[in-house]
């Protein structure tokens, strides 16, 4: 959600915030601006002028402008490339915003809650506002406390009007008045510093910052970092000093680059086999019946005391939640339920004695999921992160947790992320099942079943241009659902949100029982479902349910077991996945359900790794 990129060193700015934004550009593309500090000789010594250029749409329209006008000198500067919050997206509302004083420029992540007041506040002091962002005001806060000639310089001027502020923000700040100063700082929304040689790149993600440097540091709620070229000062709102800790980055830049696939999201999902290696690597030990999680290992005695088990998330985490409920209701015998953490954080929950709660999310960062994890923190639950990124806040605030380990996720539609979480929650679900009532035959079975599903899903991606076929028969139709029942019910749902996310097709996911409590009414002649019909203990419930739809002209795509010829009596077309455990088989038959949805958007002509609206990495609640 928003991507952010600064620089301060002696290269020409322009250019290399320019390669970090389209690295971001990920995480939002409504709009995109840059700005940049240059100095030029006059008879009275240097004088720095800002320049600020933005455009709607994507990152390639700013580069057109700037190539048209010449581009921007500099070696300090910032850039934005904006998922509106506030404000339509316009020109006016894209960032950098600036002050009307002081040549104060600023990009932001995030929403700034009491900006209305503040900006009735600001406009009875004479400011004029030009847009109608939360962020443009925290612009002309900054200006209208800067106050050089009392000892109020940018980074004074920043820490006094973050402390007015309520509300998510990652800034970053530059003045014409102090040209050689960057002053970056966060609350809610991520942001690192990368740390080079007489140079930094302060980035919301490290992808954009891995091209040239590899050491890092990540700011805390409240952090403000003063930059120059020689080095940095980072201090709390308060100006409380603070000592960063500079970490090494653990990332690959062939890990962020496209390589010969066309998109993100293709790439992503061909990687799976790959990604899951990685997730179950050290593991897994099937000899000794053993889940090995270093990270959770410290709480083994209150996991086997857990009474109840709590899964959070939103979107695809909480599809992955969902099926963390089966399991450990199923391998574990521990109660559970799995919630919107958005719902979970505001209705009052009840958490008993002994109660765990997991967070799932890709990023780490998602608002909404840490609202709810600090609200289970508060009232006294273990917290565990079932979480992508190192370093990211709920990694942080978890108490213990385990790693997806399946490499950076750029297209916005999570695919890998979403199995990963899928084997997380798996091993977390052995592990904690071992430790309770797991006898070790039914351990090292499941445990075998587990390490052969990377080649199981490579199985799947074989079928790849069958499932294009498929889903190019279908591509014309409107309203599409997605049906399974148990482990694959989630699964279902997951399907559906795939195909919405990137083809703006309307599909439906749900229990496939629930369907004839009301939504057959939708059946009309010829529309698609698609059904998991997998080998599992419902399976001849689900052909019934395959029956309930055929009856009234629905046209069946089924997911089922190689091997099974019955099924081609009930379904139109037959997509086929290996045969494994039903509790492990939600991430195959997942698959041909990412590829329709990849493909459907690649034939409707969408741009699949920038859906419309969307963005990666939900920073706001
Ligand atoms: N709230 C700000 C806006 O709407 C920032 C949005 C963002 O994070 O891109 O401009």
């Amino acid at each position: 959600m928003c991507g952010i990129v600064a620089y301060i060193g002696s290269k020409k700015a322009q250019e290399l915030l320019l390669e970090g934004l389209k690295r971001l550009e990920y995480r939002g593309y409504d709009s995109a601006g840059i700005a940049t500090l240059s100095k030029s000789n006059s008879t009275t010594g240097d004088v720095a002028s800002l320049k600020v250029v933005k455009a709607v749409g994507r990152v390639a329209n700013l580069e057109d402008k700037l190539e048209d006008m010449g581009g921007l000198n500099g070696s300090v500067g910032l850039c934005h490339t904006r998922w509106a919050t506030h404000g339509g997206v316009t020109e006016f509302n894209a960032h950098p915003h600036t002050d009307d004083r002081f040549g104060i420029a600023l990009v932001h992540n995030g929403i700034i809650e009491n900006y209305a007041a503040l900006k009735t506040y600001l406009e009875s002091k004479g400011h004029v506002f030009k847009s109608q962002t939360d962020t443009e005001v925290l612009a002309m806060l900054i200006g209208e406390l800067y106050s050089p000639a009392e000892g109020i310089d940018l980074e004074a001027a920043v820490q006094a009007a973050l402390r007015e502020v309520t509300g998510a923000y990652a800034i970053c700040v530059i003045c014409e008045k102090e040209p050689d100063v960057l002053v970056v700082a966060r609350k809610g929304s991520p942001l690192s510093v990368g740390v080079g040689n007489g140079e930094f790149i302060v980035a919301s993600d490290p992808s954009a910052i891995v091209s040239h440097t590899s050491q890092a540091f990540h700011l805390d709620d409240y952090n403000v970092v003063k930059i120059t070229r020689q080095g940095f000062k980072t201090s709390t709102i308060h100006n409380v000093a603070v000592t960063p800790k500079v970490v090494q980055l653990e990332l690959d830049l062939e890990e962020i680059e496209l390589g010969t696939f066309s998109h993100f999201m293709q790439k992503e999902i061909f990687e799976q086999p790959k990604a899951l290696k990685n997730t179950f690597r050290g593991r897994i030990n099937v000899q000794d019946s053993k889940v090995v999680l270093g990270g959770v290992s410290n709480f083994d005695r209150d996991l086997v005391k857990a009474r109840r088990i709590i899964l959070t998330g939103q979107g695809t985490a909480l599809h992955a939640a969902r099926i963390g409920r089966y399991l450990f209701e199923d391998l574990a015998k521990v109660t559970s339920h799995d919630e919107y953490a958005s719902e979970f954080r505001y209705r009052n929950p009840i958490i008993e004695e002994n109660s765990i709660v997991i967070a799932v999310s890709q990023s780490g960062e998602t608002a909404d999921t840490l609202a709810g994890l600090r609200e289970a923190k508060d009232r006294g639950a273990l917290s565990l992160g079932v979480i992508n990124v190192v370093g990211s806040t709920i990694s942080r605030e978890t108490d213990a947790g385990v790693y997806l380990r399946v490499g950076p996720e750029i297209g916005v539609a999570s695919t890998k992320a979403f199995v990963g979480q899928v084997a997380v929650l798996t091993l977390l679900s052995i592990y904690l099942g071992r430790k309770r009532f797991m006898s070790s035959e039914h351990c090292r079975e499941l445990l075998t079943g587990l390490e052969q599903i990377p080649d199981k899903i490579q199985q799947v991606l074989e079928y790849d241009d069958l499932i294009k076929k498929v889903t190019a028969k279908y591509i014309e139709k409107e309203n599409w659902l997605f049906l399974g029942r148990g482990y694959n019910y989630p699964t279902a749902l997951e399907g559906a949100l795939k195909l919405k996310e990137i083809s703006y097709i309307h599909a439906e996911g749900m229990p496939a029982a629930e369907m004839k409590h009301g939504p057959i009414a939708l059946i009309t002649e010829g529309m698609p479902a698609v059904f998991i019909a997998n080998k599992g203990p419902q399976y001849e419930k689900v052909i019934s349910n395959i029956q309930e739809v055929r009856a009234r002209g629905g046209h069946i795509i089924a997911v089922a077991t190689e091997g099974d010829e019955h099924i081609k009596r009930y379904a139109e077309d037959v997509l086929y996945v290996p045969d494994v455990p039903e509790c492990l088989s939600p991430m195959v038959t997942v698959i041909p359900l990412q590829l329709m949805a990849y493909h459907a958007a690649v034939l409707r002509g969408h741009d699949v790794d920038k859906p419309r609206n969307l963005a990666k990495s939900v920073t706001v609640e």
